[in-house]
């Protein structure tokens, strides 16, 4: 579905496949009020608009700036590290929850407190660099009973892990999973930005 991206910058992880290291640093963005977002956002006019980073719970504006989304729109999304507390998102959000595997370097990071908060509408997304995650995200699908309660997606992280045998997998272990491709880069090439 065609999707605005507002993307806060700053992020306290540093996950070893990281596709927008650029988001990173607090400073890589400029403060905004809530009136110039509405107003850039006007002309673009998507269905769905996407509230991404960094992390953009780190910042202590982002529920209420989901807030004002909803006033706006249908369909508003948020994508998280899954590092800090989901409790207070407002529910007609979808909430994309990473779980982070041990070969993202940030596993310490999961705040496994977010599995109690899990909605219809959440879609838990783990990305795998290697046969040893899936076999890890596995095991959290069955011991926190996710693909009953949400959408789980299993993605590779690009170059690391082949689409071909994430699929195999997949299949062989009938896992009810959706797999997912990094869209954007196959559409316009990996080092594209801004897309
Ligand atoms: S949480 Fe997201 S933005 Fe932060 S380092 Fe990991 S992949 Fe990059």
């Amino acid at each position: 579905m065609p999707c605005t991206f507002i993307r806060l910058a700053g992020c306290p992880l540093a996950c070893v496949y990281c596709d927008t290291p650029q988001a990173i640093p607090l400073d890589s963005g400029k403060q905004q009020s809530f009136a110039a977002i509405e107003a850039a956002l006007r002309p673009i006019n998507t269905p769905l608009v996407l509230v991404t980073g960094g992390e953009p719970l780190a910042q202590k504006n982002c529920i209420p700036l989901l807030k004002h989304l909803l006033s706006l729109y249908k369909h508003v999304q948020l994508e998280t590290s899954g590092a800090y507390d989901i409790s207070n998102v407002p529910a007609e959000v979808s909430v994309i929850l990473d779980i982070k595997t041990p070969g993202s370097g940030e596993v310490a990071r999961n705040r496994w407190e977010n599995m109690k908060h899990l909605r219809a509408n959440t879609e838990i997304k783990f990305v795998l660099t290697s046969r040893a995650d899936y076999d890890w995200a596995k095991t959290q699908l069955v011991l926190h009973n996710l693909a009953n309660q949400c959408t789980v997606l299993m993605s590779c992280s690009w170059g690391s892990l082949n689409p071909q045998d994430l699929a195999a997998w997949i299949l062989n272990d009938a896992l009810p999973v959706r797999m997912q491709i990094q869209l954007h880069k196959v559409i316009w090439g990996a080092e594209a930005i801004g897309v």
